[in-house]
């Protein structure tokens, strides 16, 4: 039987995961039939002003000593659930160097590194696709999470590649390999031979504001065919509901694109379990 982990949630110490507790989420994935999950709590050294506004929240980070600690507790009550320590470092020119100490400072089973915030803008609040087209706007993050992922080098996962698609306004609401075949194989290279993983994160397949945007099996496959090995499905919960939403639905996709595994990690290695 294939066993499944969450590898992307938030929990009570994320600045906006307000909406569940470590127990809570916990509990959830153990009872939609996970095999274990990681929290992955968020850390933006750097929040660009036009948010800082809104949430009045510079900078975003969490308690690492006490969401360790209630992990620790949450697993002598659920045994029989695998939960890892995790942490979502969000990538940006401005913390390259806060990034790199707090990752050697701290020990977890697992690091995304993804983009949430760049050139001071960000986008869900706006700003970011002023002035830009949607070729732009889009090529533009991927070339930021591709330069800047590589730069830190000490992460796991690549998360949420297609975040800039989530809240993005136009009609072209997906990102397809066809139209930006080098980026993408720059990171595909550069996560096969490190033995990184690309995340798949099923929160942006989901309705927003009316539009939908769809996973494009040209990203799977050109993964495949350039050494990757490494999928990993998060589903980037921030409450009990959501955790593990439509693994099923993904890990059938990602067998359909020749993987036959799902990646998720301990302690800093990569484990594969057949999906
Ligand atoms: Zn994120």
């Amino acid at each position: 039987m294939a066993s499944f982990y969450d590898n992307h949630n938030h929990s009570q110490f994320s600045f906006d995961g307000s909406r569940t507790t470590i127990e809570a989420s916990a509990r959830a994935g153990r009872a939609a039939g996970l095999s274990g999950m990681c929290f992955t709590d968020h850390c933006d050294f750097f929040v660009p002003p036009v948010k800082a506004e809104f949430e009045h929240l510079v900078p975003e980070q969490f308690d690492i000593a006490a969401q360790q600690e209630e992990i620790d507790r949450v697993r002598e009550l659920l045994p029989d659930f695998r939960i890892f320590k995790g942490i979502e470092i969000g990538l940006e020119e401005k913390s390259r160097e806060e990034n790199r100490r707090l990752l050697k400072e701290w020990k977890f089973d697992e690091v995304i590194a993804s983009v949430h915030y760049l050139d001071d803008t960000d986008p869900f609040w706006g700003g970011y696709y002023e002035g830009k087209g949607w070729k732009e706007a889009y090529g533009h993050y991927l070339e930021t999470i591709c330069n800047e992922m590589i730069l830190l080098g000490d992460f796991d996962i690549m998360g949420h590649f297609d975040y800039v698609a989530r809240y993005a306004p136009y009609p072209e609401c997906s990102i397809c390999y066809r139209d930006f075949p080098d980026i993408f194989d720059t990171m595909f290279r550069y996560l096969a031979e490190n033995g990184k993983a690309l995340e798949i994160n099923t929160k942006t397949y989901q309705d927003y504001k009316g539009r939908t945007p769809v996973l494009d099996p040209d990203i799977l496959k050109r993964f495949r065919e350039t050494g990757g090995e490494a999928v990993s499905l998060g589903s980037d919960s921030h409450d009990p509901a959501r955790v593990g939403d439509k693994f099923r639905i993904y890990a059938d996709f990602i067998k359909s694109c020749g993987f036959t595994h799902a990646a998720h990690f301990r302690k800093r290695q990569l484990v594969l379990e057949k999906i």
